[in-house]
Parts: structure tokens; C-alpha cells; sequence
């Protein structure tokens, strides 16, 4: 493919030199001349007001995808206990599937798990693709992509969303390469373009900086991982739905890998995702016997703990409680905001939350901008006069 400049039309405007983002066009005796960093973008030849800037490309076809139909959510589950994003999913799916006029289906792998597909229906799935084997009762990737790969090319969806868990990071990669589609992780929000009908999947970029709309014009299903705590749970009651088993041809000498042992981990607080209250620091609480302070208050009101990512650096709070963009998503009913600036990274993780709080001792700090409710002053003066403020309601309502 070639991409080259007539020089009798080309009047060295200089358009296409700031339209190159590789700056591969120069201008050599007042002639455009694209250089050996041309990528063949076609930004130059759109730039060109004298049509100067010719190639041999064809135009790329947007083939038909028609017969691709159906908004799909797989629903994780481990140990035959469905993991909320799945539902949370499910809601979002429910409005896309409305727009294109188009069904909901889940995915539900596993080994004696049918149990969990009224629930699948309950929370807005049309039909659930069923597929239960010995070999699938744990979560394997080989076994797993294997199955995926399968229904898709059964079943032809156009859309497949998948929870930015941890199986689900590591399935939706390998599902998207195996059926030839891509992915965009993480995403944030998806909508359906009202001209095109396609999938619009907006996610932060440039460390969170920008929210970047992506769009996969090409190949199918359109494919993105939305991170748990994102999208809200919609019920369906009263819808129906249908089963449709699907028996896989994965065999154990396919899959590689054996699990030999599940270890878990204590589970010493509640899912953050599921917490009503959170109780968040961030470096103006100063140090670990700063967030003993609003441990106090969490303890008081009932409320889990959390913090910035500097809480978490420094050690204040484990990886697990880190909020935001490279930590958890939430959307408790109160979130109280201790002593954090509220940066674009931080706030990509609670801004949903129903009431916020903020206490910080900056009248200008960022937080302010999404807060219910600020409080100007220093967190070792409020926190504890809040906390004392707790109880004595608290005492008062048990008298
Ligand atoms: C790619 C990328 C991903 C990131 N992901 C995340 C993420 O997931 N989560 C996250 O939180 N951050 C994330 N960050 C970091 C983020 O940019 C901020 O650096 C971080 O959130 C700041 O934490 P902070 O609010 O605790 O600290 P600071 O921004 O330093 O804010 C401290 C605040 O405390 C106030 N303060 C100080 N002393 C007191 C006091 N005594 N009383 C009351 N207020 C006081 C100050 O006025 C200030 O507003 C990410 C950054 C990048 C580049």
C-alpha cells in the first residue's frame, strides 16, 4: 500500500504536516514530502483541502453482521455462588438489548450449576446458555475460551460483556483472540450509538486523564470487561426466560493445566463493593494511627474502611481497599471522604455513591466539586467530634 503526494496539485499549505500525528510530512521547496514515519493513517489525505495526497488503499469494508444478534453477559460464578457483577451486567445488558431491539442471554459454565439460572433469569437474561461438565467446575482459561469460542460461533452475539473480575481479565482476552473480535477492558460506560447501532464503550485513558469512547466496527461480538461495583443491578421480575444446554467437546488432554488445591483466603470485611457506608482516607490522615481514628468512626456507624491509593503506598490500608481507578469501584449509599484531594483517578471510584461527604482542610480540593456535603477543617478535629456526634445518636436511639 502506498500512500504519495501530487505535487502539480500540492500548494504547500502546510495542513497536512499539522495533521500528521507521526510527523512523517515535511514541506521540501514548498512541497508536501511524507516520510519513512508515514503509518498510511490517511489523517494527511482528510487534512488535504486540493485532494493533493493520493493512495492505492481500498477503503475498508464494514462487512455485514446481520446474523450476529443478542446482547450476552457471562455469569461468573465460583463454587456455584454468582458473582454480583454478573447481575450488575445483566441490568446494563437489559437497556443495551432494549435499544437494538435485541435479547439477553447469560453464559453459565460450570458443574451442577443450573440452580443459578433462575436467578439469571430473575435479573433480566432472556435465555441462559448452559453448559455443565465435570471438567468445568473450576475455572480453568484453556477450558473456559474453549467453551466461549463454541457458543459464539454457535450462536453469533453481538455483544459479550464479561465482569473485570479476575477470571474475567483473564478469560476475555482469550475469548476476544479466539473468536477473532477485539476488547475494550474496563469499561466504565456503554452505550449504543443511535446512528449506527453499534456498541459505544467509554473507559479512562491516559491515566484516567481522558475518557476515551471506543468503538469495533469490524469484527464481532463487540466485546468489553466492566469493572464490579460500575453498573447498578436492574431487576426483571416477572420476565421469562429459557435454557439452552449446550454439551462442549473440551476434553481434559485440551486443557493443560490441573488445579490441585483451591486455597481461600479468610474473608476478614465485607466485599467493599457491597458496603452501604465507607469511611475513606487519604495522606492528610497522616499516618496508621491517623486511620485509627477512622476506624472509630466506621466502627460507630456501622461502615467499612477505605482510602486513596497513597493510603494504600504507605500502608495504611491493604491493596484490597484502594478505591478508585486502579482499585475498587463503589457506590455505597454514604461515602465520607477524610483528608483526600479527590483526584480524577480516586473520584473514577466513587462518584456514584449516593451521598458524599467530604472533610478536608482546602476549601478548593477537588473532592468539594462532587461532595453532598463539605466540611472546611482539619480531619483530627472532625473526625472525632463526628464520631462522638455517632454514638450519641446512636446511644440516644437504644435508650
Ligand atoms: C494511572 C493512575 C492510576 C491511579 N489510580 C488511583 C486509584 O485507583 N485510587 C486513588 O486514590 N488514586 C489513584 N491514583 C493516584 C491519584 O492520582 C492521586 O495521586 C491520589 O488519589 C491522591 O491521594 P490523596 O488524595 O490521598 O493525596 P493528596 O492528593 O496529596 O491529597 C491529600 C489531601 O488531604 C488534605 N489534607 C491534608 N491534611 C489534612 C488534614 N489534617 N485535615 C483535612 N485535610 C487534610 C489536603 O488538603 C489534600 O487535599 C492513580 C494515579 C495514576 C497516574
Amino acid at each position: 500500500m502506498a500512500i504519495w503526494v501530487e505535487v502539480d496539485l500540492c500548494d504547500g499549505c502546510r495542513r497536512c504536516v499539522r495533521a500528521c500525528p507521526y510527523d512523517a510530512v515535511e514541506i521540501r521547496e514548498g512541497k508536501a514530502h511524507i516520510g519513512d514515519r508515514c503509518t498510511s493513517c490517511g489523517a494527511c489525505m482528510e487534512a488535504c483541502r486540493n485532494e493533493a495526497i493520493l493512495t492505492d488503499a481500498q477503503p475498508r469494508v464494514v462487512p455485514d453482521f446481520s446474523d450476529y444478534k443478542g446482547v450476552w453477559v457471562f455469569a461468573e460464578q465460583r463454587g456455584g455462588e454468582l458473582h454480583r457483577v454478573s447481575v450488575e451486567l445483566l441490568g446494563k445488558a437489559q437497556e443495551l438489548a432494549t435499544q437494538l431491539n435485541q435479547t439477553v442471554a447469560a453464559v453459565l459454565i460450570g458443574d451442577g450449576v443450573a440452580g443459578l439460572a433462575d436467578t439469571l433469569v430473575e435479573f433480566g437474561a432472556d435465555t441462559v446458555y448452559l453448559v455443565e461438565d465435570a471438567i468445568l467446575r473450576d475455572y480453568r482459561t484453556e477450558a473456559y475460551a474453549h467453551v466461549f469460542k463454541e457458543l459464539v460461533e454457535a450462536h453469533k452475539p453481538n455483544i459479550l460483556l464479561m465482569g473485570a473480575t479476575h477470571i474475567g481479565r483473564d478469560l476475555a482476552p482469550r475469548v476476544s483472540r479466539r473468536v477473532g473480535s477485539g476488547l475494550t477492558a474496563d469499561c466504565t460506560e456503554l452505550s449504543i450509538d443511535p446512528d449506527e447501532g453499534i456498541l459505544l464503550q467509554t473507559r479512562p485513558a491516559f491515566g484516567g486523564n481522558v475518557m476515551a469512547t471506543i468503538i469495533n466496527r469490524y469484527s464481532r461480538p463487540q466485546m468489553a470487561t466492566v469493572r464490579p461495583g460500575v453498573m447498578e443491578v436492574v431487576s426483571a421480575a416477572g420476565t421469562q426466560g429459557s435454557i439452552v444446554t449446550h454439551v462442549t467437546r473440551v476434553s481434559e488432554d485440551r486443557i493443560g493445566t490441573k488445579i490441585l488445591e483451591i486455597v481461600k483466603e479468610p474473608k476478614t470485611h465485607t466485599d467493599l463493593t457491597e458496603a452501604k457506608v465507607i469511611v475513606a482516607g487519604g495522606r492528610g490522615v497522616g499516618d496508621a494511627a491517623g486511620f485509627e481514628l477512622l476506624g472509630e468512626l466506621a466502627a460507630a456507624l456501622g461502615a467499612e474502611l477505605a482510602g486513596t491509593r497513597v493510603a494504600f503506598e504507605e500502608g495504611w490500608i491493604p491493596a484490597s481497599r484502594q478505591v478508585g481507578q486502579t482499585g475498587v469501584t463503589v457506590r455505597p449509599d454514604l461515602y465520607i471522604a477524610c483528608g483526600l484531594s479527590g483526584a480524577i483517578q480516586h473520584r473514577a471510584g466513587m462518584m456514584d455513591s449516593k451521598f458524599i461527604v467530604a472533610i478536608n482542610k482546602d476549601p478548593y480540593a477537588p473532592i468539594f466539586k462532587v461532595a453532598d456535603w463539605g466540611i472546611v477543617g482539619d480531619v483530627f478535629d472532625v473526625v472525632p467530634e463526628l464520631t462522638a456526634q455517632v454514638r450519641a445518636v446512636c446511644q440516644v436511639m437504644c435508650d
